[in-house]
């Protein structure tokens, strides 16, 4: 491997279900190694014990399977560095957080959790909030402020003891981030992070970076929302004396009215999902809704994404994967956060509708049709599909747009029967079924310019014909072209449906 390889990660914790605003940091990732012709890491950080939940693993890798995101290396699929999980990293953790007690970058703290709760709210009652730094160490239960000698006592009676950064006093951070430039910090303003627990874990900030730095990562990609920890991890490289990656820091995913970071409880409240595929909390058994589930297509959520935040450059809307790892470049992903807009996330799906093949929606759309209790051959399937699949965003919204294909109706409107269902249609329609009946051509263009100069030798109009014959083919007055429809269904049933209007809705008074 040459030192300038391009390696970059996914680091997920397995906490709960995947976000959206998680997918589309782990596409970003995907994309940009696969333009640079670099290696893509899943790495699961499973070091906080507390937060683990049962199944979010398992969910991870199954939504990126059904987005199409695959990893070169990592918990699936393995690799030169491996194990690409934390919690069978363990082991190795300790030696690093004692390399930083050997060169004075960390210390031992004793401090119990109770006697921290005190100070903070001692300083709360000030009005102040209390930071493990500088100022405060000395005066703590911590190998800086102790004894060498009380020091060993305690560690010789096991007491449990943390290991923090000692963070640098009057330096400035200089972190250079690909999306927002030059960032400086005062590490005055910081505070001695935890980077080895008392239960033998390391911290996320020690195991991401030590991770990040064995798995020679080039690039840290992640959400905005670590940026408050860049400065630790540039120091603890520094102090490492490893050469830090580059990082790029993604603009948040916000809610549709702009208003802070989308939630779980956006999408409850205004009707879309926020996870890629469903999810069942394994404590409450309560079930959120995933994208999946309500029937969209992997290519058409992960195309949505992909503009959330990037763009082309270009007007292009509709990109394949492939097509999206060629045009990729972090220089296009923005700084300011991306609004989430669930009309054009359907929008997407409508566009990926319309560029399937009729076939495949078909052999989709078949288990709806199996569910309404109709036998139907798949190749009128696809013909159907073909002329109703511009009218609906899903592939479950076509039974509503297409149920006349395959039964006759049995009831009408009432509305449309108000409106277009005249005095003079019983009439009409009975000629109307005299004329059809006596084709020998019944394609839709033959029925057409048949049934249109009829109307117009007899003078009808035009309008109250058409929808009087859509109302008794169709039942409503929706669907395709009439005359496709009835070229589909054919002549036999287009007669006997005329047949059952008549006389349903009879002559009108
Ligand atoms: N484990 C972190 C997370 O859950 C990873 C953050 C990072 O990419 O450094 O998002």
């Amino acid at each position: 491997m040459s030192e300038h390889d391009i390696r970059v990660r996914f680091a997920p914790s397995p906490t709960g279900p995947l976000h959206i605003g998680g997918v589309r940091t782990a596409l970003y990732n995907y994309l940009f190694a696969r333009k640079n012709g670099g290696k893509f890491i899943l790495r699961i950080e499973d070091t906080d014990q507390t937060r683990f939940v049962p199944g979010a693993e398992d969910y991870i890798i199954r939504a990126f399977d059904w987005c199409g995101i695959e990893f070169d290396e990592g918990v699936t699929k393995g690799g030169d560095y491996g194990p690409y999980k934390q919690s069978e990293r363990k082991a190795m953790y300790k030696e690093y957080a004692d390399r930083l007690m050997v060169s004075g970058h960390a210390y031992y703290a004793f401090d119990t959790a109770e006697e921290l709760t005190e100070l903070r709210k001692k300083f709360e009652a000030k009005k102040e909030t209390f930071t493990y730094n500088a100022a405060e160490r000395k005066r703590l239960k911590n190998s800086l402020a102790l004894t060498e000698a009380e020091t060993q006592k305690l560690l010789e009676a096991n007491t449990p003891f943390v290991i923090r950064f000692k963070m640098p006093e009057d330096q400035t951070v200089r972190m250079d981030d690909l999306i927002r430039g030059t960032i400086e910090v005062q590490a005055n303003v910081l505070d001695d992070k935890v980077l080895f627990k008392s239960d033998g874990m390391p911290t996320y900030h020690l195991a991401n970076v030590v991770d990040d730095h064995l798995m020679k990562i080039s690039h840290v990609i992640r959400g905005e929302e670590w940026l408050p920890s860049l400065p630790l991890h540039v120091l603890l490289y520094d102090a490492f004396g490893w050469e830090t990656p580059q990082f790029a820091h993604l603009p948040l995913l916000l809610k549709p009215d702009g208003k802070g970071k989308l939630s779980k409880r956006d999408g409850d409240r205004l009707g879309f999902p926020v996870f890629p595929l469903q999810w069942t909390d394994p404590k409450t058994g309560e079930t959120t809704r995933g994208y999946r589930e309500d029937g969209y297509f992997p290519e058409a959520f992960i195309n949505m994404l992909a503009l959330l935040g990037w763009n082309p450059g270009d007007e292009r809307e509709i990109f394949s994967l492939d097509e999206m790892s060629a045009a990729f470049s972090i220089e296009r992903v923005g700084k300011s956060g991306s609004r989430f807009n669930p009309e054009k996330a359907k929008w997407f799906n409508h566009q990926y509708m319309l560029k399937k093949s009729n076939k495949e929606l078909a052999g989709q759309f078949l288990p709806f049709i199996k569910k309404e209790g109709v036998i139907a051959d798949i190749d009128y399937i696809e013909k159907v599909v073909g002329l109703v699949k511009e009218r609906a965003h899903f592939v479950h919204e076509l039974w509503d747009q297409a149920d006349f294909f395959f039964k006759a109706p049995s009831e009408f409107d009432p509305k449309a029967v108000k409106k277009r269902w005249k005095q003079v249609s019983y009439d009409q329609m009975t000629e109307l079924k005299t004329l059809l009946s006596g084709l020998d051509n019944f394609s839709s263009g033959n029925a057409e310019s048949v049934v249109k100069k009829w109307i117009e030798e007899k003078e009808y109009s035009m309008g109250a014909v058409l929808n009087a014959f859509r109302l008794l083919i169709v039942g409503a007055l929706k669907g395709p072209h009439l005359f496709d429809i009835i070229a589909l269904i054919g002549q036999e049933e287009t007669l006997r449906r005329i047949e059952i209007g008549l006389y349903e809705l009879g002559r009108k008074e």
